[in-house]
C-alpha cells in the first residue's frame, strides 16, 4: 500500500508520518517512510540543488523538471521495490505537491505539471493521500519559526494558491483523499489517519 501525506509548509506532515509509521510497525506491518523532494540518493542531491540559495531563484520550469526527475528516481529505486516487497510506503509529499507548488504556486498550470509528473512516475498514484489542510494563520506562524526556509520569501498569495490547489485536487479525487484540518490536536489527527489506513489494509 502506498500512502502520501500532503499539505502546505508547516502542516505537520512529518509528525504524523512518525506516529503512523510507529503504530503500523507496532502492529507488525513492514513500513518504509520516505520523503520528497528527495527520497533516493540522486533525489536528495537534486533536492539540495533546487533548495540551495546558491541557485536561487530557480526558474519555475527548471524546478518542475528537477522535481519530476527526483520523483522518477524515487519511484523506480525506492518506492516500487518496497511495494513489490509488500511493504507499506509512506511518503512525505508526492506528485500532488508539484501540481500545487509548481502548477499553482509558480503558475505553470496544474495540467502541464500533472502530465510531466505522471510521465515521471509511470502512472503510480497513491492508494491514499492524506491532506493536512493548514490555515493561513497557522502556516504563517510555523513558517516563520523555521530558519532559512526559502518559502518564507514567498508572498501570502503563493501559499493561498498552493492551499487552494491541494483542496481542488482532493475534491477531484475524493476516493483517494482524506482531508484533515491541520489545526486539530496531533493525537486526534493521528487516530483519524490510522483508522483510515487500517480500514484500507483490511478491505
Ligand atoms: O516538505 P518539505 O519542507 O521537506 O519541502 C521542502 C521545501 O520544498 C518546502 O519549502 C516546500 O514548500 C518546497 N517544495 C516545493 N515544491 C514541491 C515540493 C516541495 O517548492 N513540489
Amino acid at each position: 500500500m502506498f500512502i502520501a501525506l500532503e499539505g502546505g509548509d508547516g502542516a505537520g506532515k512529518s509528525t504524523q508520518i512518525k506516529r503512523l509509521s510507529r503504530a503500523l510497525t507496532e502492529a507488525g506491518t513492514s513500513v518504509l517512510t520516505t520523503r520528497e523532494p528527495g527520497g533516493s540518493p540522486l533525489g536528495e542531491r537534486i533536492r539540495h540543488l533546487v533548495l540551495s540559495p546558491e541557485f536561487a531563484p530557480v526558474d519555475a520550469r527548471t524546478e518542475a523538471l528537477l522535481f519530476a526527475a527526483s520523483r522518477s528516481a524515487h519511484v523506480e529505486t525506492v518506492i516500487r521495490p518496497a511495494l513489490q516487497r509488500g511493504e507499506v510506503v509512506i511518503t512525505d509529499r508526492f506528485l500532488d505537491s508539484s501540481v500545487a507548488y509548481q502548477g499553482a504556486g509558480r503558475g505553470l498550470g496544474a495540467e502541464a505539471v500533472r502530465e510531466i509528473s505522471m510521465w515521471a512516475v509511470a502512472g503510480l498514484v497513491p492508494d491514499l493521500t492524506v491532506l493536512l489542510d493548514v490555515s493561513e494563520a497557522t502556516g504563517r506562524a510555523r513558517r516563520s519559526s523555521r530558519e532559512q526556509d526559502r518559502m518564507e520569501q514567498e508572498p501570502e498569495q503563493f501559499h493561498r494558491e498552493v492551499r487552494e490547489a491541494f483542496l481542488a485536487l482532493a475534491s477531484d479525487a475524493p476516493d483517494r483523499y482524506l482531508v484533515l484540518d491541520a489545526d486539530a490536536p496531533v493525537p486526534v489527527l493521528a487516530e483519524e489517519i490510522l483508522r483510515q489506513v487500517r480500514d484500507l489494509l483490511t478491505a
